[in-house]
Parts: structure tokens; C-alpha cells; sequence
């Protein structure tokens, strides 16, 4: 018995809005006024569209009443700010970007404008998508609606914190090394990193273009598949886009998962820095698959050990390539004192980026300079291969692999700010997917004692997210999990 609509998931508001039961405007009034009473509480959102949103549902009713509600029509969404969206600004977490209005809408944005879906706000970020708390935004910390004092996973922090929070029914978020999954797994939500060329990127602000995805949150698995449904999908002003058919996700939660071989990977389980609580939760989740039908194999990825390496070098070049177009020219800030051209640029970068992509932009330089380039992108380059070779035996032996998805359950506001390092590691069981170009899904599988949620992850082969859905939506069937709420 529903309480109040913002707790709805996707898939039940939209059998309610279909039916006639509620109307997307006391749907989305339900979300605002939720907004404004915990939006203080988590500070997820840069920019709140309520008047926008407001016409959008009364255009939804209007659609609905004309016989055309599809499962997004009327359904109020939160986007991370990387993604472009028309005549709203689009910050990207940085102040170089503070006041950027794109003229036009991501192709996400398009297809989920076409499905008459609701768009509530642009969610908080690490500044250019770099980081694993949220911290390092240009404008603020968003707040773990389980605890407060703790942050929210990032880069995609607000998106998941969010709709943890009742604040959207499901967001859209990009990941790059782990990003959406690890968010997910912090604030208790499901994400999704799609494959590889699975989402048109057209409106993605770039961060490292040969690992960037934009990927869904649900608060259910099949919340997560309705959302990637809508995105998914040839696009060619993509080129790395791929044209493939996208099958019914929905259908894929039918499926059981008897007989399936679960890959346990060996190096996994063994890293340092696994958190105790976090491994038995993910134990008994195995235990769980096995127990619905699974069959449990070991695996191994001998060289996920360089995979966070090989990432710091990669995702650093490509962002120094990427973020060489702002330079206070075309887009966001100038200097207010420009000087000459070469103190325009140098003030505007030092002015604008934050300390976390100035380190990152340093890096990938200096990597990417003439004598170096070989010796750190090219050898990275050639390391990844050989993660890409590992996933491939792997799934001779396997139909999906299990493991954690952060290393720990979300840590506390401040604790990894002076160590970049330890900060990196939070995406050691992430990173290796994004080398790989292979989807990955992080749905809840257990609380810590101190009652924050922890995530398991499943990763499968190339375009096969429905091996994923299916796999998390049986377990999510037979778990309770998904359904606790945090009490802010
Ligand atoms: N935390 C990783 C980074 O800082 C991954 C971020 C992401 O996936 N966008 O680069």
C-alpha cells in the first residue's frame, strides 16, 4: 500500500497513469514537494525544472487521454548534468561550464522527450565525470540519503542519490570507469553500464571517449531495463554507436536462471581492500543464485590487477584531448581579466577547472607529449588487450560474472579527499568492464551494520544486457533488498 506517489517505481505509476488512476501532474507534484522537503537534506540537484516539469505532465495527461501513454510517458526523470539538454543549463559539475545553455538536446534527451517522459531536474557530478564521492563538483557535496555524513558514490552522486532519495522514479547517469554502478551501489539502486556503442553519446559531454557510456538507475531492475529500452539504439551522429537490434528487455525479466554458470573471479575475492561486510554480502548473493538454479564457477582475470593503472593513464589522455576545446573561445567562462591570448587560455583553465581535472589534464599531457606517448598510452593501450583477451576466456567458462561493486559501502564526506589514490581504488572492480567495453549491472544485495547499502555487480558479454537484467531480476525477485527506503 503506497503511501505517497514519489515512491512509485517506473513500471507501477505507469500502470496507474495508464489506467487512469493518477495523472502524471499529482505524479510529478508528489516528486516536487519531495524536492523541497529533503533536497535541503541531500543536495542532489543543480537545477530544479518545476514549472518545465509541470508542463510536461499536463502534456503527458494530455497524451495519455489520447490513448498514447508508452511506459516513460508522464514519468518523472533526474538527469546527471553531462548530458545536454536543450535551453537548460548544463553545467558538468564544472564552473567553467557554469552558465552554458546548449542550443540542442542529447540524443538520450530526445528519446525520452519523445516518450513524453518528465524531466525534473539536472543532478549534481564530479566535475567533467572525475571522481568517485561527488566531491569533487565545482558547486557542491551531495549528502548519502542512508547517511548523511557519508557521500553518495560519484561520479553520478546525484543521480543516485536522487532517486535513493524519492526526489525522481529513475535517472540517467554516464560512466567512464564506474560511475553509474558504483553510485548505484552506494545509494541502494540498480545502474547499468550499458556495452560499449549500445548509447548514442551525441549530447554527452566527453570525458574519455573510448570508455564513456551513459547508463541508466532504477529503483528495480526492471525500472533500469525500461530506461535503457528507451535509450538504446543506432544513433549516427554517434559513429561509435553500433548498429544493432535492441531486444525487449522486459522480456529478458522472465527468464530464470537455472543452469546458468555464475563466474566467480578468483583475483577478486583475494583483492586487498575488500571490505569484510561487503565480501560475505556478496557471498551469500552467489550463495542466493546457486540456491534459484546457478551453477558456480571460478574465473580468473589475471590482469585486472593493472586495470586501475592502465585507466589512470588512458581516462587522463583522452580528458586532456577532450577538455582542450574549453578554453574560454567558444564555451562558458573567460577570464575576467584575458590579458593576452596565451593568458586567456592559461587563466580561464586555472580559473574554471577544478583541482582534480587540472591534475588529470597534467597527467594526460605529459603521457600523451611527444617521447612519452608510446611508453604510457601505447603500453596502457596494449594492456588493455590483454584485460579484453582475460574477459573473453572468461566467458567461455561462464554466462555472467558476479563480484562486488566498490570495495566498501560508501565511506565518509572527507575521508579519501587528500588521497587521490585511495580515491582511485574505489573503482577497482569496476574499471575492468569499461576496458573491456562489456555491460555491467550493480543492483543491492545487502546493509552493512551500520545499515548502508552494499552492491553486487554482474558483468556479461558485448551487447548482452538482457543476460544481466535477467540474472539481477531473479535475484532481485527473490530478495527484499530493493525494498527498504532510507528515513531522511
Ligand atoms: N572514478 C572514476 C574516475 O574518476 C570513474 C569516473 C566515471 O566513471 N566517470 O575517473
Amino acid at each position: 500500500d503506497i503511501v505517497e506517489l514519489y515512491e512509485l517505481t517506473i513500471a507501477e505509476a505507469h500502470g496507474l497513469l495508464k489506467t487512469g488512476k493518477i495523472s502524471s501532474r499529482a505524479l510529478t507534484r508528489s516528486v516536487l514537494d519531495r524536492i523541497a522537503a529533503v533536497e535541503p537534506k541531500v543536495d542532489a540537484f543543480l537545477t530544479i525544472l518545476e514549472k518545465s516539469a509541470l508542463e510536461e505532465a499536463d502534456a503527458a495527461d494530455r497524451a495519455v487521454a489520447a490513448g498514447a501513454c508508452r511506459p516513460l510517458t508522464g514519468i518523472p526523470l533526474g538527469i546527471k548534468d553531462v548530458v545536454c539538454t536543450r535551453g537548460v543549463r548544463t553545467t558538468c559539475g564544472s564552473r567553467i561550464l557554469e552558465n552554458f545553455v546548449p542550443p540542442y538536446d542529447a540524443f538520450v534527451i530526445k528519446r525520452l522527450k519523445e516518450q513524453g517522459a518528465v524531466i525534473v531536474g539536472k543532478l549534481n557530478m564530479d566535475e567533467f565525470a572525475m571522481g568517485s564521492s561527488t566531491e569533487n563538483s565545482g558547486f557542491k557535496v551531495t549528502r548519502n540519503p542512508w547517511d548523511t555524513t557519508c557521500i553518495p558514490g560519484g561520479s553520478s552522486g546525484g543521480s543516485a542519490a536522487a532517486l535513493a532519495a524519492g526526489m525522481c522514479l529513475g535517472a540517467l547517469g554516464s560512466d567512464t570507469g564506474g560511475s553509474v554502478r558504483q553510485p548505484a551501489s552506494h545509494c541502494g539502486v540498480v545502474g547499468v553500464k550499458p556495452t560499449y556503442g549500445r548509447v548514442s553519446r551525441f549530447g554527452l559531454i566527453a570525458y574519455a571517449s573510448s570508455l564513456d557510456q551513459i547508463g541508466p538507475f532504477g529503483r528495480s531492475v526492471a525500472d533500469a531495463a525500461l530506461l535503457l529500452q528507451a535509450i538504446a539504439g543506432h544513433d549516427p551522429a554517434d559513429s561509435t554507436c553500433v548498429p544493432v537490434a535492441v531486444p525487449d528487455y522486459t522480456a529478458a525479466l522472465s527468464g530464470n536462471v537455472k543452469g546458468l554458470r555464475i563466474g566467480i573471479p578468483r583475483e577478486y575475492s583475494a583483492s586487498q581492500g575488500l571490505d569484510p561486510e561487503v565480501g560475505a554480502a556478496v557471498e551469500a548473493a552467489v550463495k542466493r543464485l546457486e540456491s534459484l538454479g546457478a551453477e558456480r564457477v571460478e574465473i580468473t582475470l589475471p590482469h585486472t590487477r593493472y586495470a586501475v593503472a592502465v585507466y589512470y593513464v588512458i581516462a587522463p589522455c583522452e580528458a586532456s584531448s577532450n577538455l582542450a576545446r574549453f578554453d574560454g573561445v567558444k564555451y562558458g567562462l573567460r577570464s575576467a581579466e584575458p590579458g593576452d591570448l596565451m593568458q586567456m587560455y592559461r587563466r580561464t583553465r586555472s580559473q574554471g577547472f577544478g583541482a582534480e581535472v587540472r591534475r588529470r589534464i597534467i597527467i594526460g599531457t605529459y603521457c600523451l607529449s611527444a617521447g612519452y606517448y608510446d611508453a604510457y598510452y601505447g603500453k596502457a593501450s596494449q594492456v588493455r588487450t590483454l584485460i579484453v583477451e582475460d574477459f573473453k576466456k572468461a566467458f567461455e567458462a561462464c554466462d555472467v560474472i558476479a563480484c562486488p561493486t566498490a570495495p566498501t559501502p560508501a565511506f565518509r564526506i572527507g575521508e579519501k579527499l587528500d588521497d587521490p589514490l585511495t580515491m582511485y581504488l574505489s573503482d577497482i572492480f569496476t574499471i575492468s568492464a569499461n576496458m573491456a567495453g562489456i555491460p555491467a549491472l550493480s543492483l543491492p544485495c545487502g546493509f552493512s551494520g551500520s545499515g548502508l547499502p552494499i552492491g553486487l555487480q554482474l558483468m556479461g558479454t558485448h551487447f548482452n544486457e538482457e543476460m544481466l537484467f535477467r540474472v539481477a531480476n531473479a535475484f532481485e525477485q527473490a530478495t527484499e533488498f530493493h525494498t527498504r527506503r532510507p528515513a531522511l
